[in-house]
């Protein structure tokens, strides 16, 4: 059992350091991770250019990537050994709801799909600025690894996991969950660069929208680690019919 990590928030940060020190416990660790802080990347693959691949320390290696790079990377034939597993983390916030669709995150568990076992996805529910309980979602990210080793799911989950952030004496416990949704995000935000030239800045997430009982959002308020199993498939399988039926009047 080879655990591979990686993260969106670059391999010098807090989070994945906890997050390797902790599974390193369970299983030999590599950490394959972006060289800075690339949250917000989502599934992109860099095709224009040729990637680079640097170690760190004995297992530690960076990429000028992004997330989804270093895991296709790792599992693409970068090392002569195959991995089992992909955990993502920990981020540095939260990625509940619509969150999932923007983050580096959730993205680098999900290039680990092909691989023998589950991947996770781990995020702190922290303000998003560092200094939140990394080590105490480090801990929360090795029991459920230690879970799936004890209690094997279907090969094609993903867990998306969502950490209150509080001391693990604080922690509630575990909630499976739905993802909620967000409101529209605030407005990009104007401003001008020193030759008065206009730029903009991508603004903050909207506040919650859907987030009642049964939700991300509601399970992680409540102080629970929330859990949701994520699929790949976006089809909206019960709306084919309608679709189906709509394209029947197209002339031509
Ligand atoms: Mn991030």
């Amino acid at each position: 059992m080879k655990i591979l990590v990686s993260n969106d928030d670059g391999y010098r940060s807090e989070g994945i350091r906890r997050l390797r020190e902790a599974l390193a416990t369970l299983a030999p660790v590599t950490v394959v991770a972006p060289d800075r802080n690339r949250s917000g990347a989502s599934n992109s693959l860099t095709l224009d250019v040729p990637l680079r691949v640097f170690e760190a320390e004995p297992g530690v290696y960076f990429v000028p990537g992004t997330p989804t790079d270093c895991v296709h990377l790792a599992i693409s034939g970068l090392f002569d050994f195959e991995h089992d597993m992909v955990v993502s983390g920990v981020n540095d916030g939260p990625n509940l709801g619509d969150d999932v669709l923007y983050s580096g995150t959730v993205a680098a568990a999900v290039e680990g799909r092909f691989l023998g076992l589950p991947t996770i996805a781990v995020s702190l529910c922290s303000a998003g600025s560092g200094g939140g309980n990394f080590a105490a979602a480090a801990e929360i990210a090795r029991l459920l690894v230690a879970q799936l080793l004890k209690k094997p799911l279907d090969q094609r989950f993903i867990l998306n996991v969502n950490v209150p952030d509080l001391p693990s004496n604080l922690q509630r416990g575990f909630r499976a969950s739905r993802l909620g949704f967000r409101h529209r995000s605030s407005a990009v935000m104007r401003a001008q660069d020193p030759r008065g030239r206009p730029v903009y800045w991508v603004g903050p997430a909207g506040a919650e929208q859907d987030a009642g009982p049964g939700t991300d959002f509601d399970t992680v308020a409540q102080g629970f680690v929330s859990v949701t199993p994520l699929q790949v498939d976006l089809t909206r399988h019960a709306a084919i019919p309608v679709v189906a039926g709509w394209l029947d009047g197209i002339d031509g």
